[in-house]
């Protein structure tokens, strides 16, 4: 089986909130979806999806990641798509670095490889772990009040997990966790992501202010190192999300004990070749993880249940069903959430079937 092309469409996915808003006054109200489609001799068809969380979130933003394909094209052209590794070696030969570019190509391969074998991705990645796989709902950065209020609101959908968007101002972050908190029940999770809009000395008040509650601090600020400091100073159980962008830092970040639970994102580390990777060395060492990506529709979050699903379910933290917060499906058999919960699909590959009225004309095309 070789690759003979490559379509690469875009997608608006608008939100059903109309904003999401995080750390330092950034927001989204649509988000720029890239989808790409491989196809082969066999006239097999993969698809797989990359979504930067704005442009200003990681260094990733919607047009680079379909410039960057567009580069990586004529590499994989003519190679065999079920040979991942091997695929990955050419990228990374090919284009240094830009992480996310690939990863949606890497996905598509997971999917090809899959239907080649008649298997879910979640197989290939290493088996099905439980029934089910836990979401955490993403509390947008608002008033406390309405924070709070959603956190209800999202219970009622059936969420057990609540992340809450904080990073702004210290004494406004006091409150909003504190308001999150008083409304939270037995059993449920609470995580205050800064995302890195904390400097030092504001997140250590924040933390100290709350330390007698049941939350997570995750990725207070901007650097790994005013991260650490951070860490060294406060009580709480500590999440790195933004720092953790590859082997390299985890491994340093576990030497320094510098966080109990990881944030990783498919694209933020090059696709489910490398996020497997980590996966494996994070279960491993010991380390849960929230399994997910920096946001997208219907494939992402398919990739994400395979990923999620295929590992043990002591170090999965939590997930992530970024297809409930879009008014736009692009494709059908995506997981859909069942009281607070998502399974891989059972189908071969990702087990998802692109909607190609939503995708539309191809925004270019490679062939060999
Ligand atoms: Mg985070």
């Amino acid at each position: 089986m070789k690759i003979t092309g490559i379509n690469v469409f875009q997608v608006d996915l608008p939100l059903k909130e109309g904003r999401y808003a995080w750390a330092d006054g950034k927001y989204v109200e649509v988000f720029d979806s890239t989808v790409v489609e491989i196809l082969t001799s066999d006239g097999m068809s993969g698809f797989g999806e990359v979504c930067p969380l704005g442009p200003f979130y990681l260094p990733a933003f919607g047009a680079g990641a379909r410039a960057g394909i567009g580069e990586l094209a004529p590499h994989i052209l003519g190679q065999d798509p079920t040979e991942v590794q091997k695929i990955y070696y050419l990228m990374d030969r090919a284009l240094l670095g830009h992480p996310y570019v690939k990863s949606a190509l890497d996905m598509a391969c997971w999917d090809l490889a899959g239907k080649v074998v008649k298997r879910p991705v979640c197989h290939l990645l290493g088996g099905r772990f439980g029934d089910s796989v836990a979401l955490y709902r993403a509390i947008s950065q608002r008033p406390a009040a309405e924070m709070a209020e959603n956190v209800a609101r999202y219970r009622a959908e059936g969420y057990r997990k609540f992340q809450l968007k904080v990073g702004g101002d210290a004494g406004d972050d006091i409150a909003r966790i504190r308001a999150a908190a008083e409304v939270l029940q037995h059993g449920e999770t609470l995580v205050a992501d800064a995302n890195t809009g904390w400097l030092a000395a504001d997140a250590i008040r924040v933390s100290n202010a709350v330390s007698d509650l049941d939350v997570y601090i995750e990725q207070p600020c901007r650097t790994y190192e005013k991260c650490l400091s951070v860490r060294e100073n406060i009580h709480l159980p500590f999440i790195l999300d933004e720092n953790i962008d590859g082997l390299d830092m985890l491994l340093r970040a576990h030497g320094d004990r510098a966080m109990d639970v990881i944030n990783l994102k498919i694209s933020k580390v090059g696709g489910i070749t490398r996020a497997r990777q980590i996966r494996d060395l994070c279960v491993s060492l010991g380390i849960p993880m929230t399994i997910e990506d920096s946001w997208g529709g219907d494939i992402i979050t398919a990739a994400i249940a395979h990923l999620a699903h295929s590992t043990p379910e002591a170090y999965r933290f939590s997930s992530t069903d970024f297809n409930s917060y879009v008014t736009v499906s692009n494709a059908g058999g995506a997981p859909q959430r069942v009281d607070g919960t998502m399974q891989a699909s059972e189908h071969p590959g990702l087990g998802i079937e692109p909607d190609r009225e939503v995708l539309g004309e191809p925004v270019a095309r490679y062939v060999s």
